[in-house]
């Protein structure tokens, strides 16, 4: 099996290593390949996107490395660009998007609250129900329905490569605190976005990163959704989201063996000559 991971962080966003130390972890991990994902740069800066004035730097330290390691590994160069409601991509983002190998298309921002900040779905709780208050009346309904919204927009109108944690509002969803994702609407929401993103090119990644750093009890999308993806047989591919070496193989066996047991009887992978399916081995 092509073992590959194109959900990475590094110290150019909110990642703890460096882009080499990541590489170098993945070929001790037997990898085939790795993609390279720092979240993209966005017009009001964070800590967890890159600077704008950082972004050439990247590209040509991935290029570097890519260059460096051909004998050992195909590196791929990409970002986790913000798909932002109401706006969509940046003018910015849609430029690097032509001198990437590929990018993830994720939702992370849902509104600006009152002090003129935007706020993430992803942050915590505390900053999450705020938002939640402020743009959408408390309504958590209207919130997650404008969120899945939202990604069925990105896929429509841009058609990413990959569409990164696709039920993200689970994250801050422990114990269901803000919805039961087996009730109707919830449902129907997912599904109507499935519908979406299944007439596109995407790729929904199964994304473990929300297990390995938030003690998340499931991947995203969650074991329903996934089953909702088969019925609909979107390709799908396994990705850490690491923003740490170690984390870079977090529970792929354990997603192996999950999709394998769903019925999907592929995973895609990137190569220099594009996307291709791949049997299921663990
Ligand atoms: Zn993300
Ligand atoms: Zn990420």
């Amino acid at each position: 099996m092509h073992i590959t991971n194109l959900h990475t962080h590094s110290l150019y966003c909110d990642g703890a290593a460096t882009i080499e130390e990541m590489i170098v972890s993945a070929i001790e991990n037997g990898f085939d390949s790795l993609g390279i994902s720092s979240h993209g740069p966005v017009d009001e800066e964070t800590y967890w996107n890159i600077k704008k004035d950082k972004v050439e730097e990247y590209i040509e330290e991935v290029k570097r490395l890519k260059e460096k390691y051909k004998d050992k590994i195909e590196i791929f160069l990409g970002m986790e660009l913000d798909y932002i409601p109401g706006i969509g991509f940046s003018d910015l983002c849609l430029s690097l998007m032509k001198r990437l190998d590929y990018y993830i298309g994720s939702v992370h921002y849902l509104g600006t609250i009152k002090n003129g900040v935007r706020w993430t779905v992803d942050y915590n709780i505390q900053e999450l129900l705020q938002g939640i208050d402020e743009c959408f009346g408390g309504n958590i309904r209207k919130a997650v329905e404008t969120y899945y919204q939202a990604v069925s927009e990105m896929a429509e109108r841009y058609q990413p490569p990959i569409i990164g944690h696709l039920d993200l509002f689970n994250k801050n969803n422990k114990d269901n605190v803000l919805f039961d994702e087996r009730e109707t609407w919830y449902v129907e929401a997912v599904k109507k976005c499935l519908d979406t993103i299944n007439k596109t090119s995407s790729i929904i990644e199964i994304n473990t990163g929300g297990m390995a750093r938030n003690n998340n009890k499931e991947q995203y999308p969650s074991t329903m959704i996934l089953e909702m993806v088969k019925e609909r047989n979107i390709p799908v591919m396994v990705n850490s989201d690491a923003h740490t070496a170690d984390k870079i193989t977090y529970k792929f066996n354990d997603m192996y063996r999950l999709v394998d047991d769903i019925g999907f009887d592929s995973l895609v992978y990137l190569t220099k000559g594009g996307w291709k399916k791949q049997k299921i081995k663990y």
